[in-house]
């Protein structure tokens, strides 16, 4: 299969090249040439284990991996996942279901995908014929950071570089990465937000100055974030999984429709869900949940893209975006596959900060989607509540879900059963969650682990036991303005 850039100006690839590059040259993201219907294919899928879905769904982009290998990876990565489950499925209430994808070495949905893209990384590389050490660079609200450094570290002939906001993330996110193992990783923060880290890092890879600079020193960059096409795929086949689970414990019946609630950021959890729908899984609306960073809900709502507006710092702080680089993916298709127009729309955004689509574009989007948003009390008091009522721990992002999804169906009446994508362990941002429950939280991250362990008997997660006497190796802050300087000293080192 073919992959083709979003911004028309780059010739098609594969899905090796699409892979190991991450972003096209024209600066645009690679899209599937067509989207593989399975729908015939649910039943055989049904008695499949996870990781064999995930390799179907995969093997149907990722023509040129062979399939066996691909099989071996799939079942080595989600190995890694407790319970050898990587994506289980609890039944709330009678309609509501929340997917776990936590359960990873990060505790994070990255890792859904991270577990996994070094393999593809690896693999696309020597299909493609690059020879050259490969440096990965990552911008990070917080989670993908963490999953890719872990996916990523002591990979031969690969380097990685992390840029995370300096004050965007929560206490055990940070933590988690500047405690990270490896002799080929590095991790920075830069003094700004996640979009300064994600703009940083995309101006190094459209710049050919750099670039020739790094050729070089026989070094080719690659991306780990979700505009790369190898973080996109695995995020595929978890909707799928969830959907067999439903039907194998006869909640549903094959070709039912149901909802996914996504709390969203960068738009990569719920474009994969879109092409889950394209690929001709039964999905009624896609739920796309916000925090007070509400940029998604408005484009949803008026058509007008608007990242002009102030920045909030919330306690979803993977949430906390302005420039949501997959929705370019989405625009691309709803235009009707229009290059020119998206270039120009992405034009728009860089020199504005704003894009506007038409009303046919709108009305096309509205039949998959839905979007809301949820504020910071709110999320407080759906943390707190969802505990009472339930005693099911919520991070804060799974609770801006569960929020969006309670007024989606009071709002519209709608009887589908719904999953939620529950995206982190609560741990993971301790201090909050235990302030929603009980009022009050220490600012110690590890205090707070455990008072809510007493308080919720929700058990603590070891990667973040083992978290609190592992070192401390990266204590870098740098100003926007020197990201560049930063990777070439990392280079050279
Ligand atoms: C990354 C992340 C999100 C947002 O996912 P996108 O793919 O960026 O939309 C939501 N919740 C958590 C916990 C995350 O780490």
């Amino acid at each position: 299969m073919k992959f083709l850039s979003t911004r028309g100006k780059s010739i098609a690839v594969n899905s090796a090249e699409a892979i190991a590059k991450g972003l096209a040259d024209d600066g645009g993201l690679f899209v599937p040439e067509t989207f593989p219907n399975v729908s015939a294919d649910l039943e055989k899928m049904l008695d499949m284990d996870y990781a064999e879905r995930a390799c179907f769904v995969l093997s149907k982009y990722l023509e040129e991996y062979d399939y066996q290998s691909l099989l071996t990876a799939c079942k080595n990565a989600y190995g890694k996942f407790e319970d050898n489950d990587a994506a289980p499925v609890v039944k709330i209430d009678d309609k509501l279901f929340i997917l776990e994808l936590f359960h990873g070495p990060t505790l994070a949905f990255k890792d859904i995908a991270l577990t996994l893209l070094p393999y593809l990384l690896r693999t696309g590389c020597d299909i493609s014929g690059i020879k050259e050490e490969v440096l990965i660079l990552v911008a990070t609200s917080g989670d993908t950071g963490k999953a890719a450094l872990e996916g990523f570290k002591d990979q031969p002939g690969i380097k990685i570089n992390v840029f995370y906001p300096s004050e965007g993330v929560s206490d055990m996110q940070k933590m988690q990465m500047c405690t990270q193992e490896g002799g080929n990783v590095n991790v920075v923060a830069v003094k700004g937000n996640f979009d300064d880290c994600q703009t940083a890092v995309k101006n190094i890879f459209s710049s050919k100055q750099i670039e020739a600079e790094l050729k070089s020193k026989g070094v080719v960059l690659s991306s780990a974030n979700s505009i790369n096409f190898g973080r996109l795929a695995p995020q595929i086949a978890y909707y799928f999984s969830a959907y067999l689970d439903l039907v194998n414990s006869g909640e549903i019946k094959i070709g039912e429709k149901i909802n996914f609630v996504v709390p969203t950021g960068n738009f990569g959890n719920i474009l994969a869900g879109y092409y889950a729908k394209q690929m001709g899984l039964p999905i009624e609306k896609l739920i796309c949940a916000s925090n007070a960073n509400n940029v998604l809900t408005e484009f949803f709502v008026s058509g007008e893209y608007n990242a002009n507006r102030e920045f909030f710092k919330t306690m979803s702080p993977s949430m906390d975006i302005l420039i949501s680089s997959n929705l370019e993916r989405l625009i691309f298709e709803v235009s009707g596959r229009d290059c020119a127009l998206t270039e120009k729309r992405m034009a728009d955004l860089k020199k504005t900060g704003k894009y506007v689509i038409t009303d046919a574009e709108k009305k096309l989007i509205e039949k998959s989607f839905y979007a809301d948003y949820c504020d910071e009390e709110d999320c407080a008091g759906v943390i707190a509540g969802f505990f009472d009522e339930y005693g099911y721990v919520l991070d804060p992002h799974t609770a801006v879900a569960i929020a969006v999804e309670d007024g989606y169906r009071s709002y519209t009446g709608d009887e589908l059963n719904t999953v939620v994508l529950s995206t982190a362990s609560a741990y993971k941002f301790s201090q909050n969650v235990l302030k929603s429950i009980t009022g009050k939280a220490p600012e110690d991250a590890f205090k707070a682990a455990n008072m809510l362990n007493q308080e919720t008997a929700a058990p603590i997660p070891e990667q973040i036991v083992a978290l609190k006497t592992k070192e401390r190796r990266f204590n870098k802050v740098i100003d926007r303005t020197e990201t560049v300087s930063a990777v070439m000293e990392f280079i050279e080192k």
